[in-house]
């Protein structure tokens, strides 16, 4: 719901825009562009679109009458089944429900009705109560009531259950666990990849780093050079590396919203100093007793740091 600050200021929009188009057949006559430009401050131009979109709709599928019924409303662009149920109720008074998100806290609460409300079971059965809730007469109070009870009484992290009119009958409350509706979005379990990072120090103590292509994760940032095991993994030409003695560290995990990455470190000896790196847009020695000027991957960071500590 919009504050009384942000009401005072987006009135003067929709004025301009209502006086632009003052009925329906301006508004599915107009330029797309027009339409686009006078919605200018009002924000969510995917709205703009849809209500341009809508007014064609109802100019050449309805006569120009703005549809009667919950169905009707459902189809024209933008307008969802609770849209379309707070249209009828509000500006029809037909019996049909809403259930935008301060009406869903509102009955989850209520009825302590369990589960992520975006689940597609728990949503049936959400719409189940919600029509069962909605009166026969009074529709469009009820439905204004509900709408601004979730808004400002059954707010989502200070209820205000002392002034709420439905405190009496309230399961959550009763309960005393209002803070577990509405049920909480599921977690989902991430896969996890594994990789070998390789750390390469040579004899002045400096790390060997490898600059990432600049698409795909840490995008153009120094790694540590990467393979399945430590008989494959890049490195530069010209640069020795002694397969023994070789220090495999203990893993640890890096977690992407997508998946986890368990990463391997495998510590082994190199003979090569900063100068002789040909590809050097590529390619840093690392000096662990001071930090460089570079992007680094979070992980390496990590790993770099115990590196010094260890040293
Ligand atoms: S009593 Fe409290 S939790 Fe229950 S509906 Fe009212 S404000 Fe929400």
């Amino acid at each position: 719901m919009l504050q009384q600050t942000q009401v005072a200021t987006v009135i003067p929009y929709f004025q301009n825009f209502q006086q632009r188009f003052p009925s329906v057949h301006d508004l599915a006559s107009a330029d797309s562009d027009k339409v686009l430009h006078m919605w200018t401050g009002l924000g969510y131009y995917a709205r703009a679109r849809n209500l341009h979109s809508t007014a064609k709709k109802i100019v050449s599928e309805y006569d120009g009458e703005f549809p009667g019924t919950v169905e009707e409303l459902e189809s024209l662009p933008g307008i969802g089944r609770s849209t379309a149920g707070a249209i009828a109720a509000l500006s029809m008074d037909v019996h049909a429900p809403i259930l935008d998100g301060n009406v869903k806290r509102v009955l989850t609460r209520y009825h302590a009705a369990e589960g992520y409300p975006e689940q597609s079971g728990v949503k049936q059965k959400l719409w189940a109560i919600a029509e069962s809730d909605t009166p026969k007469q009074r529709v469009s109070d009820y439905t204004q009531a509900v709408m601004d009870l979730g808004a400002t009484v059954c707010t989502r992290s200070k209820p205000d259950c002392e002034n709420c009119p439905l405190s009496s009958n309230c399961k959550a409350l009763a309960q005393n666990n209002i803070a577990n509706y509405p049920g909480k979005k599921p977690k989902k379990k991430l896969p996890v990849k594994t990789v070998s990072m390789f750390i390469f120090q040579n004899n002045a103590g400096e790390v060997l780093l490898e600059k990432r292509p600049p698409s795909g994760i840490w995008g153009s940032l120094y790694s540590l050079p990467e393979g399945s095991d430590n008989e494959d993994h890049p490195s530069p030409e010209h640069v020795e590396i002694h397969k023994e003695p070789k220090e495999v560290m203990p893993p640890i995990r890096h977690t992407f919203s997508h998946y986890h990455l368990d990463i391997s470190p495998v510590r082994l000896q190199a003979h090569q100093n900063s100068a002789t790196i040909a590809d050097s847009d590529r390619w840093l020695w690392y000096p662990l007793n001071h930090s460089l000027e570079v992007g680094l991957a979070a992980p390496v960071k990590k790993l770099l740091s115990q590196l010094s500590t260890s040293n």
